[in-house]
């Protein structure tokens, strides 16, 4: 057994990266600058959208594209019920309401059949979550967006990079809002990025990101650039600095190469696990290009004697960091207690909740990590075994 703790995540930061923060604490210009304009050129090239829009966090991303679509106060968007606290909170920002939606048993993503039977007249957007990495059901989520006259704002704070029928997630829908909070597949610390190919949604949100100020704030310190500037919005501040933006830079260049070690890590895992019936590892559709930010496997409680959370507490017992993604939404105490969601509405859900967890899966890794996570698994299933 590991005499070492194996956390459930940690970054993988280099020389590179550190060299270019050095070189960006050197320069004299911190905040949003050249860097900036460098990370977010980079990054609209890498996903092939016309626009990228870097801010100080996904959640951010996400406030900001529901501003550009002009979400108003008693306004309704449509999120599943299977995701972290951010993609719904925005909403609340404008006194609009997110509509939570089941997921679908296999994948955990938003169950498409159960869209339309939530959409009402005050109904503007739906913010689909790709979770752990594995695109959503695009095609039909479009069907319906366009039917019904609804925006899509996906939330793919876990999806880069991935591809959903040869498309890559980035340039598919009205707006893409990606994370690089420290446990993400590339990491600045903390930033997000907002992706279109709609000019005045990327201008719209890049003026409030930094205080309704208009274009190229940024440059009135510099020799091009004059104090003069026109305040023309009561924005935000959710720029992203040079320092986060030098990290952002070589972290974006190994994106794919952090890509191919994941998703060796996960195929030896599949492998592993495939003999254990307990077990039942990432279901992955077809004409999907999974990022593996997240290895999330689903117990067969039939099949051990113990819970999910004895066997998290087994894990830990033999040194294996591992986590929860996510708490349903609609169990939380504030869903519960103001939109009044009983855990029956959403049955998918609230089943899966009880028999997910989520094993290291990370690029700094080792072989022997690999296999400490495989044998303590199998321990843990052929000592509990029912
Ligand atoms: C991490 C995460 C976010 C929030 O990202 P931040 O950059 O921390 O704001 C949003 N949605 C999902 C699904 C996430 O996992």
């Amino acid at each position: 057994m590991r005499t070492q703790f194996l956390p459930f995540h940690f970054p993988d930061i280099g020389d590179a990266e550190i060299r270019s923060v050095e070189e960006t604490l050197r320069s004299g210009w911190l905040t949003t600058g050249p860097k900036v304009k460098a990370f977010e050129s980079q990054f609209a090239e890498f996903v092939g959208a016309r626009h990228a829009v870097a801010v100080n966090s996904c959640t951010a991303a996400l406030h900001l594209a529901l501003d550009a679509i002009g979400l108003k106060e008693g306004d309704e968007v449509l999120v599943p019920t299977v995701t972290f606290a951010a993609t719904a909170e925005v909403a609340f920002y404008f006194r609009a309401k997110p509509v939570l939606v089941d997921c679908c048993p296999k994948t955990l993503n938003i169950d498409v059949n159960q869209i339309e039977q939530k959409i009402t007249k005050r109904t503007r957007a739906i913010l689909p979550v790709h979770f752990a990495g594995q695109p959503c059901d695009m095609d039909e989520l479009h069907a319906i967006a366009e039917r019904r006259g609804l925006a899509v704002i996906e939330d793919a704070a876990h999806a880069l990079p991935a591809w959903y029928d040869g498309r890559m997630v980035g340039n598919i829908s009205d707006m893409t809002c990606f994370s690089f909070y420290a446990t993400k597949t590339i990491t600045t610390g903390e930033g997000g990025m907002i992706t279109t190919n709609n000019d005045d949604f990327a201008e719209h949100m890049r003026i409030m990101s930094l205080h309704g100020i208009s274009k190229d704030a940024w440059k009135r310190y510099t020799a091009e650039g004059s104090w003069r500037y026109d305040i023309i919005q009561p924005g935000y501040k959710y720029n992203l600095t040079d320092m986060a933006a030098a990290l952002g830079i070589e972290q974006l260049r190994k994106c794919l190469a952090f890509k191919n070690r994941r998703e060796a890590i996960a195929r030896r895992f599949n492998e592993a696990f495939a003999e254990l019936p307990a077990i039942c590892t990432p279901y992955v559709k077809p004409g999907r290009e999974h990022a593996w930010h997240l290895y999330v496997i689903q117990l067969d409680l039939d099949q051990l004697i113990i819970s999910r959370d004895q066997f998290i507490q087994e894990l830990k017992r033999r040194n294996i960091g591992t986590s929860v993604h996510f708490i349903p939404l609609h169990l939380h105490p504030f869903y519960r207690d103001t939109i009044h969601y009983r855990p029956q509405d959403f049955p998918c859900a609230t089943w899966a909740f009880d028999r997910i967890l989520s094993l290291p899966l990370f690029t700094r890794m080792s072989e022997q990590d690999e296999l400490d996570v495989i044998d303590a698994v199998t321990d843990v299933v052929l000592r509990n075994r029912r």
